[in-house]
């Protein structure tokens, strides 16, 4: 599980019908967006469940604090000490390959206000990355985005993407709002296309919508994008489930 927004909600009340009891969850920052769901995470309230927190930070005790201070009886009325779960923390640092239960995991930090760490993972030979929050890797006008040889990071970010079969990306912006924007930490579409397809990912899927985007705005935007090829274009909707194979 990756990240932990208000989707944790309904996803946590389908993982207790299902038998497995052991869960690995992956932050790539705590910015509010991405723990809100964490207390409403129904597993965590329920003895038995092993829950495993990888987290980027320097120390265990630094990544149990990132989210005690939201679980602290002011913010949410559960303290994280007070879980009927068995939680446990463990720290990564980006660019280093990491083993998660047969996974094969490896970060790259982000381009982001506080950070950020995309996450790759891979096994069977298939891999998916997960890569918000984070702004372009260039100024605009520069790097592939503009038609260019990839510029300075960029090329770091296309190695790290390099083959995926899903990429799913923060396209949070479109090209004019992202220009007034530019240190706000998020991307937009074309952007994200120019990088996977200089990286032959498979199927790309724009995501962290903005909440003033409305679902005539993401269908739109597919419809914009559906004749995409290299990659091809998907939008992130509730519920989606994507088969890495196909
Ligand atoms: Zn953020
Ligand atoms: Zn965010």
């Amino acid at each position: 599980m990756l990240d932990c927004g208000t989707g944790a909600r309904r996803l946590g009340h389908r993982l207790l019908q299902e038998p497995g009891r052991k869960l690995h969850l992956l932050f790539t920052h705590y910015h509010m967006d991405h723990v809100f769901g964490f207390p409403f995470f129904a597993p965590i309230y329920t003895p038995g469940y092993d829950v495993r927190i990888t987290m980027p930070a320097f120390s265990e005790e630094e990544a149990r604090d990132k989210l005690a201070r939201y679980l602290n009886g002011v913010y949410h009325p559960t303290r994280l000490r007070e879980l009927q779960a068995q939680v446990s923390f463990a720290v990564e640092r980006p660019d280093r390959v990491f083993d998660l239960d047969g996974y094969s995991v490896v970060g790259l930090r982000l381009n982001h206000p506080g950070g950020s760490v995309g996450w790759r993972i891979t096994a069977g030979g298939r891999s998916v990355v997960y890569m918000t929050d984070t702004s372009p890797f260039t100024k605009p006008g520069l790097g592939v985005a503009a038609g260019q040889e990839p510029d300075g990071r960029e090329v770091r970010v296309i190695e790290f993407l390099r083959g995926a079969d899903i990429v799913v990306y923060d396209t949070m912006y479109e090209l004019d709002e992202y220009l007034e924007r530019m240190t706000w930490g998020h991307s937009y579409p074309e952007y994200a296309i120019a990088l996977c397809r200089a990286a032959n990912v498979r199927k790309l899927v724009l995501f962290h919508h903005a909440p003033d985007h409305d679902d005539d705005h993401i269908d739109a935007r597919e419809a914009r994008f559906k004749h995409e090829v290299s990659p091809t274009v998907a939008v992130a909707r509730e519920e989606t489930t994507m088969n890495v194979e196909g």
